[in-house]
């Protein structure tokens, strides 16, 4: 198999497994467990081949790095974890949020993308109080003084 279609195939192998969009970074960290040598240059060449091909849509949020996705429907919502930075594909139909474009205007794709915790971030604050781990710090001990009066 030719080099170029092994980095084409193990980066779309990885966007399939993941079914969310993943960074460059996180592409090339996965990718490499199928090619161990590949580079972050080879990544973003075969990333921008990909979406000019119109396989992939990149996804691009202001102070973010551009995500990747493989490109299936013109209506996009995700979810955007504040803790762990994982963004996640939510299944969602943008026909619940109305926006009105002015007239003449022609919308050719919508995104959506809310942000917040995600389940696995939370965990620790959905656990009912009594099962919580206790706290590595112990309250400090009270000093009992025996106050004698004489
Ligand atoms: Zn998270």
């Amino acid at each position: 198999m030719q080099r170029n279609t092994q980095q084409r195939d193990a980066i779309r192998k990885v966007l399939q497994g993941a079914n969310r969009p993943l960074s460059a970074q996180e592409l090339l960290e996965a990718a490499q467990r199928h090619i161990p040598d590949l580079g972050l240059a080879t990544i973003y060449r075969t990333l921008s081949s990909l979406c000019s091909e119109g396989y992939l849509a990149p996804l691009e949020l202001p102070g973010s790095a551009i995500r990747y996705e493989v490109a299936n429907s013109k209506e996009r919502c995700h979810f955007l974890c504040r803790t762990c930075n994982r963004m996640l594909k939510l299944p969602a139909s943008l026909d619940s949020f109305p926006v009105r474009t002015p007239k003449g205007f022609l919308i050719e794709r919508r995104e959506l993308t809310l942000f917040g915790q995600c389940a696995d971030c939370r965990k620790p604050a959905l656990r009912p109080a009594k099962m919580r781990k206790p706290s590595a710090r112990k309250p400090a001990a009270r000093k009992v003084r025996s106050r004698t009066r004489n």
